[in-house]
């Protein structure tokens, strides 16, 4: 049974989803104003990770992320940049699904772009005018917060001790204030200022505010209510107390059924901002790491707990991928390389059921709130325990079988977090200058660095089958010059690549 933390409940409970075999969620995706930033990224990965072992839990999950593409941040830059909106939107949404794949975040089932959705808004907005929860002054349209007997439910606040937390601009710049019949109100629609974004609507010309776009989307996508609601915590007030309050005061049923939020990302303990300078954009960071290292980081703290990012963790975070890598060519080279008829020298039975253990723990720690930090533990665990298992031993057929059944639980688990280490682990970073190295001294005709190395240890080996012990010691310190450690063995010469 997975039981996961519900903000709305200030608890862990149990996680039914109301569809059987199905999870529906939904998390609110980005502002489409600028490249995003490893905060936005962290949020992003966290429910991506949420979502992958919901999918090998085998739910099938359909997952909604919206792309904001209309606001006041892209209406300003599209006016500093004399670009229209839909420039700067179109730009910013590009760049988001390319930092997404390059971040190695799954595609949401549907990603729909508020723009595209106006209509369902407008709908919506109009039933809660039908209803008596929101009220229209001169083209503008507001929900009347004190309609609603549940506002504050979610983010635990009382209406009458609560301060305004919606200061908003009308489109013209005019403070909203003056206009609404309760400073608490906030807008469903906006009406138009020239120049700006605008849709007919039976209000006039104008446009949608901010949370109105995730009620119509969830709505129409998911239908209500649905399982799960993501987002970062900052969302928790006002954005998603007004969604809920919307969706609910609107359609008459319950909206989520479950509401999580990932904790904030800070950058070397302070607050992420751009005049401490400590400002990240996530493609910026992966220009210099892996993006299963800084994913790797990610998972080493609970989704709930604040993450504290810093170079130098990341740093470690790619160690400690390094390591796991390197326990896995280790290992794959021992299973094809072992030894008909050698003594079974390991405990075979003891590793496999090992494994297995690995998995149930790590079913046990991510079905208690997706503890990641856990789950990546056992599989420490289990690389470590890999690595004793080839020390000093030749591996027998039975042994490699044994250990190839670790490795696979290695690879699959960390598949599942959303870390995807190749089949041939640790060969993917071989330096290019392999291939003209063997082009050079073994006269290797192709441009693939791993079949550049075996061409160079064949042309080694038969340099010493032919006492040619010149040749042969070119070839072993042209590799050992690019990094690699060649270790002969009964089985033949083993080659490791430290990146
Ligand atoms: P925004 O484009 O500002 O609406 O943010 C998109 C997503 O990123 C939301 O779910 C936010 O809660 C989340 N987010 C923004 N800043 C951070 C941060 N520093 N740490 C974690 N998540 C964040
Ligand atoms: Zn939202």
């Amino acid at each position: 049974m997975i039981r996961l933390y519900d903000t709305r409940q200030h608890k862990k409970v149990d996680f039914t989803p109301l569809h059987e075999g199905e999870v529906r969620m939904y998390v609110c995706g980005p502002t489409v104003y600028n490249r995003i930033h490893i905060g936005n990224a962290r949020t992003f990965i966290s429910f991506d990770m949420i979502r992958r072992y919901l999918e090998w839990a085998g739910y099938e999950v359909t997952f909604v992320q919206n792309v904001t593409d209309v606001d006041d941040k892209i209406i300003n830059r599209a006016a500093e940049e004399g670009r229209t909106a839909a420039e700067v939107a179109a730009e910013y949404t590009e760049a988001f699904i390319q930092d997404m794949h390059a971040a190695g975040v799954a595609d949401p089932t549907i990603r729909p772009k508020a723009t595209e959705e106006i209509p369902a808004m407008i709908e919506l907005v109009q039933s809660l005018v039908d209803k008596g929860h929101a009220y229209v002054v001169d083209g503008d349209v507001y929900f009347s917060v004190r309609s609603d007997p549940r506002y504050g439910t979610l983010s635990g606040r009382n209406v009458d001790e609560m301060e305004s937390g919606h200061r908003e601009l009308r489109a013209d710049g005019q403070g909203l204030e003056d206009r609404k019949q309760d400073p608490l109100d906030f807008a469903l629609w906006k009406a138009a200022k020239p120049g700006e974004p605008a849709w007919d609507s039976p209000w006039g010309q104008g446009r949608p505010g901010w949370h109105i776009e995730c009620s119509a989307m969830s709505h129409k996508y998911l239908g209500l209510p649905f399982d799960i609601h993501g987002g970062g915590q900052d969302l928790v007030f006002p954005h998603h107390e007004n969604e809920r309050a919307q969706s609910e005061c609107g359609c008459g049923t319950a909206f989520a059924n479950h509401w999580m939020h990932s904790g904030m990302l800070q950058v070397n303990a302070e607050k992420m901002s751009k005049s401490l300078g400590n400002f990240l954009l996530l493609h910026e960071v992966l220009e210099g790491a892996r993006p299963e290292a800084l994913r790797m980081l990610m998972l080493q703290t609970h989704y709930r707990s604040p993450l504290d990012f810093s170079p130098a963790r990341l740093e470690e975070a790619d160690a400690a991928l390094t390591r796991v890598e390197n326990a896995l060519s280790a290992a794959d080279w021992a299973c094809q390389n072992a030894v008909d008829g050698a003594p079974d020298a390991l405990d075979g039975e003891a590793l496999r059921a090992r494994a297995q253990t690995c998995r149930g723990a790590f079913a046990a720690a991510m079905d208690d709130d997706f503890n990641a930090p856990a789950a990546l533990g056992g599989i420490f665990t289990l690389v470590g325990e890999v690595n004793t298992a080839l020390a000093d031993n030749t591996l027998s057929v039975m042994d490699a079988e044994a250990v190839a059944c670790a490795t696979d639980a290695i690879r699959e688990l960390l598949a599942v977090l959303g870390i995807a280490l190749a089949e041939d682990a640790g060969t993917a970073d071989y330096p290019e200058e392999v291939v003209t190295l063997a082009a050079d001294v073994a006269g290797y005709g192709g441009a693939d660095a791993m079949e550049a190395v075996e061409a160079l240890l064949e042309a080694r080996a038969l340099a010493r089958s032919e006492k040619d012990w010149a040749r042969a010691d070119a070839v072993r310190d042209g590799l050992t010059g690019l990094g690699f450690a060649i270790e002969d063995t009964p089985q033949g010469a083993k080659v490791t690549y430290e990146r």
